[in-house]
């Protein structure tokens, strides 16, 4: 071991080889629910020392766990308990190689922080649309890897739409060069699509070259309230009719999610009526100007009003206001549920359609299984990806809740897997969510992902037991099927 150490001293720099507790930071997930141990933390500084830490972890049989901002949330960056694994970090590739303004593309590598691309886009006079709660800290190679979607979806799509190419460090240790920035690239199998989404399972993501939009002229913010979960539904129908591709986001919220503000974050003002079950914040971008924007909006709005669709609104007059309502949702939400003493999460997705049937009929479901359980429902409405936590009953603990934790799990996954829906939007899969994959998706197409998994990494080194059990490919673990 101590010569597979020093192998990796000589190929990067000594200070960038961790060994003791300074790597603690490294091997503790997002929620602090998981911890890990591992041999070293290891920072290379680019493309080259990532291919020779690779070809090193692969002479000495050590699996191979790669992280950027360590932001994710089902565990994916975090080793587990043998000490065995490598962490490669690759927080130290964070240089903006091009833009080019012509082709609306900037090439990146992976360990840039998305808040600074989003920054260099916008000095290029360039929108990069990608926006997540963990922006600050998240990198460009874990939106990729998790296949990140977070709150303009609806019109940019999630990271695998935003994206035209990349350079991957193979579990070979071989480069590949993919950084095209081509729109039409009809040449084969996508290996670009098979990395994204892949949670540092198949290969290495070291750059990526990135799709770039005009920069919007004008934003309209709002926060409207529903009577019902199907006229927030109907409403979204008729802003996408009636905004076409300047509807840029349309977060869902129930009203015990917003009564969580009101009681646990009182210096976050709400600025309607907690006076019915659903809300939504939704923003118009416009190319052109702030009065085409506001009329727009006001066309829309008041018909909906007049139609019954709407029951309250309030429109943000300023930047500030429109801020002030997109930290109800960004930060208030997450901070309430905190203070409320923490929930059992779910990042699920179901047909937009299904929307509504899918909350009543999982609400019955753990009402009768868990009397008192307060779902707090909220989420990207328009990609019909809700976040459904569970709080404990207002005459119980969190600590009991917990203690349901699995069996509460399972009443919300089939529930979405009887409405045609995903069990992971947009959080991924990584060790938390690992087991439960089985009992949702068919033999084949566990079998198919098992076989890809041993073509890209016959080792089985990259990211062992994240995504898939490290079962023999042709033997996926399974349980019975819901
Ligand atoms: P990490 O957490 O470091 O890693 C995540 C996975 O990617 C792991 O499997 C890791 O091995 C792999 N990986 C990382 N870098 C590479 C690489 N270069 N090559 C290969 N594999 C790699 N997610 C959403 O989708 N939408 C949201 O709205 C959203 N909001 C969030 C809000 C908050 C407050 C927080 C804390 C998280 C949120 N997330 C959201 C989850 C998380 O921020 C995203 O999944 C993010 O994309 C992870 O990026 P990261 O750099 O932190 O990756």
């Amino acid at each position: 071991m101590r010569d597979f150490l020093n192998e990796l001293r000589d190929a990067l720099e000594p200070a960038h080889v961790l060994t003791d507790t300074d790597a603690t930071g490294y091997l503790t997930d997002q929620h602090r629910r998981l911890t890990g141990r591992a041999l070293a933390v290891v920072r290379p500084a680019d493309t080259m020392q990532v291919a020779r830490v690779v070809r090193l972890c692969r002479k000495y049989r050590a699996p191979i766990v790669p992280q950027g901002g360590n932001t994710g949330l089902m565990g994916a960056a975090t080793p587990d308990g043998s000490g065995s694994a490598v962490v490669l970090s690759l927080t130290r590739l964070n240089r903006i190689r091009a833009i080019d303004r012509d082709n609306d593309t900037l090439t990146v590598e992976a360990g840039a922080v998305l808040a600074a691309v989003q920054e260099a886009a916008r000095e290029a006079g360039r929108l990069f649309p990608l926006s997540l709660g963990s922006e600050g800290s998240c990198t460009i190679g874990g939106n990729l890897s998790t296949n990140a979607g977070g709150t303009q979806v609806l019109r940019y799509g999630n990271m695998r739409e935003l994206v035209l190419g990349l350079e991957v460090v193979t579990a070979e240790g071989e480069i590949w060069n993919g950084l095209r920035g081509l729109r039409k690239d009809n040449t084969g199998y996508a290996l670009r699509d098979l990395y994204v989404g892949s949670e540092g399972t198949l290969g290495i993501i070291t750059a990526a070259t990135l799709k770039l939009y005009p920069l919007p002229k004008a934003r309209h913010t709002a926060l409207l309230a529903f009577g019902c979960i199907r006229d927030a539904v109907a409403f979204l129908s008729v802003a996408r009719a009636g905004f076409g591709a300047g509807l840029t986001a349309f977060e869902l919220m129930s009203e015990t999610a917003l009564g969580l503000i009101a009681h646990h974050v009182p210096e976050q003002p709400i600025p309607l009526a907690l006076e019915a079950p659903w809300f939504a914040l939704v923003e118009l971008s416009d190319s052109e100007s702030e009065r085409h924007a506001r009329e727009r909006f006001e066309a829309v709005v008041g018909q909906a009003f007049e139609d019954g669709l709407v029951s309250d609104a309030a429109i943000a007059e300023s930047l500030p206001q429109s801020e002030a309502l997109w930290r109800l949702r960004d930060e208030a939400l997450g901070k309430a549920q905190k203070r409320d003493g923490g929930n059992i999460k779910h990042d699920v997705s179901v047909p937009i359609s299904r929307i509504p049937e899918f909350l009543a009929t999982t609400a019955a479901a753990l009402q009768s299984i868990f009397p008192g359980v307060r779902p707090v429902a909220f989420g990207h409405l328009g990609d019909g990806n809700l976040h459904y936590n569970i709080s404990h009953p207002l005459n119980g603990t969190p600590a009991a809740l917990f203690a349901e934790e699995s069996a509460i799990h399972e009443v919300v996954h089939d529930s979405v897997h009887a409405h045609g829906g995903s069990i992971s939007a947009e959080h991924g899969i990584g060790q938390t969510k690992r087991d439960v994959l089985p009992r949702y998706k068919s033999s084949v197409e566990l079998e198919l992902m098992h076989r890809l998994k041993t073509a890209f990494d016959p080792l089985g080194l990259l990211n062992p037991g994240k995504v898939l059990a490290c079962a023999a490919p042709g033997q996926p673990e399974e349980s019975p099927a819901p």
